[in-house]
């Protein structure tokens, strides 16, 4: 029966293909205590659990048709022994019997441990096996859970361009791993608009939604499904007509995104001859392809901190600058602003720290300054890769003159560094500063005085003065660039750095927004920086505005407090 859910759209377009249901590495469950007597019931249980998905592998086996690529059977096969290992099938036992636990505790105990161990794994092939042993823990979680063993089919290799992943949350670290896939779209439960994993969906350029709820529990493995990125809503198992409908919609979309290629090779110039500079953001240094493609003038903000997830080491300077080098010499010359790791909050840190309020605790350059080798490595790197091409430095979150201070002084550190050893690099690298907490942005005169560069992170500066987690889908309805304090907070850094002729870029989603690129515009911002795929669209805006209008109408809008009457101050600056 065909059903629709709404949540938030946070890239659009719209994908047509099958649900997959995705689960994560972490698999939550309780530690129960088991009275003595009951502990052969629990082990009973767990022996029970471990024939049910022994069955279900074997039908699901035999259930391949002929034509199917040999691959899918020596998939279902190694699951079988996989489950078939004693490491799975017994060890499991002896911990519910030494723990006198529950049989889900005891097999995530020893799946953490068998997990654990593939981590330290060198060999390339024997490491993916990990995930296999993820799949078979969770065919024998859920068979604890008496769930029915529903029998999903298994993917076709190759035909990730039809899948949908669906899950109940994702982390920026899971969702930048896509960037190695083509999956047609997907869609969590959680999230909100500016969420890290938000940002990087974007940047994939693949229809996404978040704060759905319940999909994860509603759709089922297999299911059709459509996404419409750009309304946040998605419709499941629908008609034909329904459809027919929506081929015909993601069909004209294609068409207007090949018409918007066009423009790649304009410069961004308005009707009355501003320039505007035009950049992308990117996570890893492969990002770089489709920037060029779409026209960017320059890296604009290169997270840097993409490279330190996902693995359980930290990159050393070899590969860090390795990295920068390649962003660097592949823009050819163009400005490339890299971002010193933003880590914490939810970008995890490889010591996982519990804080309460990870947003406005450890994270970016309070965490870099407290490991202070870690930081010169970066910068060395940074410094190093300055040889190959043109390098910005850029410090986030910055809130008080004595960061700037304590980060001047280690890049200072890194370039002695390097001069000791005679390593070449660019004398002139400027170093900037993110402006992404309120502090920073009333107090902005303090890093002009001290920086060559600034770049305002409207992520961060609308969660922190709205007092909204920007990760919390329940208050991502909260989340307004409109609010008059931002308002004020970004048309005030845009005026004093003017006046102090320091360069100010603006870096966050808003800049990625078609609906307020006039309204920055007019605020006098003369640097974009944004997710790959929205580049042409604020082009095409650009190119039809006439700047001097606009301005009148801005103005305006900073003395205007009433939401509905900014709203309306801003449709008719968008309809000039
Ligand atoms: C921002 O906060 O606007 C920003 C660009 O940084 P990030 O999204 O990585 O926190
Ligand atoms: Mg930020």
């Amino acid at each position: 029966m065909s059903f629709t859910i709404h949540g938030i759209g946070v890239s659009g377009g719209i994908a047509i293909g099958h649900a997959h249901l995705m689960k994560h590495d972490g698999i939550e469950v309780p530690r129960v205590v088991v009275p003595p007597h009951e502990v052969p019931e629990e082990s009973t249980r767990f022996d029970a659990a471990v024939r049910q998905v022994r069955a279900e592998l074997e039908e699901l086996r035999a259930s391949v048709p002929s034509t199917a690529p040999a691959e899918l059977t020596a998939f279902i096969n190694l699951h079988l022994m996989i489950l078939g290992d004693s490491m799975l099938s017994a060890a499991p036992r002896r911990i519910i019997e030494t723990e006198q636990c529950n049989a889900e505790w005891a097999l995530k105990v020893q799946a953490d441990t068998l997990l654990a161990q593939f981590d330290e794994i060198e060999d390339d092939y024997l490491r993916e096996r990990r995930s296999d042993v993820i799949h078979v823990t969770e065919r024998l979680m859920k068979a604890l859970s008496g769930q029915p063993g529903y029998v999903p089919p298994p993917l076709k290799l190759g035909a990730e361009e039809n899948l949908i992943l669906v899950a109940h949350d994702l982390s920026p670290a899971d969702v930048v791993q896509f960037k190695h896939h083509r999956f047609a779209s997907f869609i969590t439960d959680l999230g909100g608009t500016t969420s890290h994993t938000a940002v990087v969906a974007r940047s994939l350029a693949i229809p996404s939604i978040v704060a759905l709820h319940r999909a994860r529990q509603t759709i089922r493995e297999n299911e059709l499904v459509i996404v419409d990125g750009s309304q946040g809503v998605v419709i499941v198992d629908p008609d034909q007509q329904v459809l027919a409908e929506y081929q015909r919609r993601q069909h004209q979309f294609d068409i207007e995104r090949q018409k918007l290629k066009r423009l790649r090779g304009r410069r961004a110039v308005t009707l009355d001859g501003v320039a505007v500079e035009l950049q992308a953001n990117i996570e890893l240094p492969a990002d770089v392809v489709e920037a060029l493609d779409n026209g960017a003038t320059g890296i604009g903000l290169f997270r840097t901190e993409f490279l330190f997830l996902n693995r359980p080491d930290l990159p050393d300077e070899d590969e860090q600058f390795e990295a920068y080098r390649k962003v660097a010499a592949d823009m050819d010359g163009m400005p490339v602003t890299i971002r010193t790791y933003d880590l914490g909050a939810d970008k995890g840190d490889s010591e996982e720290r519990v804080t309460t309020n990870p947003a406005l605790g450890l994270r970016a350059i309070r965490l870099c300054l407290t490991e202070p080798q870690r930081f010169i490595t970066q910068l060395r790197a940074m410094l190093r890769a300055s040889h190959y091409g043109k390098i910005n430095i850029l410090i986030p979150m910055l809130a008080t003159a004595a960061e700037a201070d304590q980060a001047l002084v280690l890049i200072q550190r890194a370039r002695q560094s390097l001069d000791g050893e005679s390593v070449p690099y660019d004398r002139g690298v400027k170093v900037g500063g993110m402006i992404e907490v309120p502090a920073a942005a009333l107090a902005v005169g303090m890093f002009i005085r001290k920086l060559d560069f600034l770049s305002i992170g409207t992520n961060d500066l609308i969660q922190y003065t709205l007092a909204i987690d920007r990760t919390d889908d329940t208050v991502a309805h909260l989340y307004d660039p409109l609010h008059p304090a931002v308002l004020s907070l970004l048309a005030g850094v845009i005026r004093t750095a003017d006046k102090a002729k320091v360069p100010v870029a603006l870096c966050g989603e808003m800049a990625g927004d078609t609906a307020l690129t006039r309204l920055l515009l007019a605020f006098g911002l003369r640097a974009y920086s944004m997710h790959i795929a929205h580049l042409l669209d604020v082009k095409q805006i650009i190119l039809q505005s006439n700047c001097a209008q606009l301005k009148p109408l801005a103005r305006k809008m900073l003395r205007a407090s009433d939401p509905e009457k900014l709203k309306a101050l801003l449709a008719k600056l968008n309809s000039h």
